[in-house]
């Protein structure tokens, strides 16, 4: 698991990968979908299943030599129902997009109609955006939250159900820091007899350690990512009662996918089984609880947050109150200029275009994997605060930057670094 191979035959992907390694654990990544997956996982991730096809499902592959792969996805699989508590999984989603591409696919007509949050109010492309093929697909229309608290407006949302009359409604988030109730909108499904797609992408990791309410039993299909809060192999996963697991399976495979990414699939194989210790049940809750102390240091020092505050791992910082001058993106790119990454975010009410933005998206999973305790947050609240209070000015520049330096030393991502790094 280091670059030594690559290098011999090229020098200048090694360089990257290399250069990579160093500004992970030099910056402090605060995209609240990002986190650091442990060396099992990058092993996994990176094993000789890459090259196996296995096309079809444990016991029922359409290529011989598959009996690792079965045992692999059936692993993967059988960690899945454990953690969630799903009847149906399948684990052959390339990514969360995928996923739920399949759910529309095995259960919508093309022209169907599909209710959604709206993007620049914390929603997500692949719910049917224009932009998406599922916006081109079917009828999409969107439900958003309210301009004044940030929160979802279930009368609001049932009464735009009853009269568009959905086939799908899809709850789930990219950018709302609240807990979600998913009874509420599966009463409003029922109500308009819609399926309920429950996308818990970034959430996965908090359903899990039940840190967060859990959709499954409760949603018609649960989808998600499985590299986000749940830090195992990067792509997808798709959740269902059994009577759906037919559809769905054809849904990936003939329907929308080829070859499961066997590799990625033994990645989360290995992060399921580390997510089914009890350290992390600990590291979801300090997750939360370093979103909570970030976010409150943050309003300490005056600025707004969408909703008041968070109960997940992520804050939504609106500007416009307390700096209106400074854009989500003048205040990405200055963080990002002393090693901290996160990113420019709409908030609700948005009147400037999606790429500038009037927020920034603050998400603690992966500094928390890194070791980070709610003091840590804290320090990272005044890092953000210093360097937007005071945008341009390069002392102050200099001291923020040598504190995200102290902090990302003492927190060394992987143990031992030359393991994954040669330069
Ligand atoms: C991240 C995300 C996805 C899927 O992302 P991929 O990059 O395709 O894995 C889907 N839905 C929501 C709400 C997300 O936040």
């Amino acid at each position: 698991m280091n670059y030594e191979t690559v290098r011999e035959v090229d020098p200048e992907a090694a360089d990257a990968l290399a250069a990579e390694v160093e500004r992970q654990q030099d910056t402090l990544a605060l995209i609240a979908s990002e986190n650091h997956v442990s060396e099992a996982v990058l092993e996994a991730q990176s094993s000789v299943l890459t090259n196996k096809y296995a096309e079809g499902y444990p016991g029922s592959r359409y290529y011989g030599g598959c009996e690792h792969a079965d045992t692999v996805e059936q692993l993967a699989i059988d960690r899945a129902r454990e953690l969630w508590g799903a009847e149906y999984v399948n684990v052959q989603p390339h990514s969360g997009s995928q996923a739920n591409m399949a759910v529309y696919l095995a259960m919508l007509e093309p022209g169907e109609k599909i209710l959604s949050l709206d993007l620049t109010h914390g929603g997500h492309l692949s719910h049917g955006h224009p932009a998406n093929f599922a916006g081109q697909v079917y009828e999409v229309e969107n439900y958003e939250v309210d301009p004044e608290g940030g929160r979802l407006d279930f009368e609001a949302i049932r009464d735009h159900a009853g009269e568009f009359d959905p086939d799908m409604i899809v709850s789930g988030f990219s950018a709302y820091p609240r807990e979600v109730d998913w009874e509420a909108f599966q009463a409003i499904a029922d109500d308009v007899d819609a399926y309920h797609l429950s996308d818990i992408a970034h959430i996965t990791g908090l359903v899990a350690a039940g840190v967060h309410d859990s959709p499954v039993g409760v949603a018609d299909f649960v989808t998600g990512s499985t590299h986000k809060t749940i830090r195992s192999g990067r792509g997808g996963i798709i959740m269902a009662d059994e009577e759906y697991g037919d559809d769905i399976d054809k849904a990936i495979i003939p329907g929308t996918q080829g070859g499961p990414l066997m590799h990625n699939v033994a990645g989360k194989a290995v992060g399921f089984e580390e997510a089914l210790q009890p350290e992390f049940e600990a590291y979801a809750e300090q997750t939360v609880a370093n979103a909570k102390a970030l976010g409150a240091h943050l309003e300490k020092h005056g600025f707004s947050l969408v909703s008041g505050g968070t109960d997940n791992h992520l804050v939504l910082v609106d500007l416009r109150d307390s700096h209106p001058e400074v854009t989500g993106k003048e205040a990405e790119e200055a963080l990002e200029e002393v090693g901290i990454v996160l990113n420019a975010n709409t908030v609700p009410g948005e009147t400037r275009s999606p790429f500038v933005a009037s927020g920034i998206r603050v998400g603690t999973p992966a500094i928390t994997t890194r070791g980070f305790d709610e003091d840590d947050a804290e320090t990272v609240g005044h890092c953000i605060a210093e360097i937007i209070d005071n945008i341009g000015d390069d002392d102050v520049k200099g001291e923020v930057a040598e504190i995200v330096q102290e902090l990302c030393e003492a927190n060394p991502i992987y143990e031992d670094e030359s393991e994954v790094l040669v330069s």
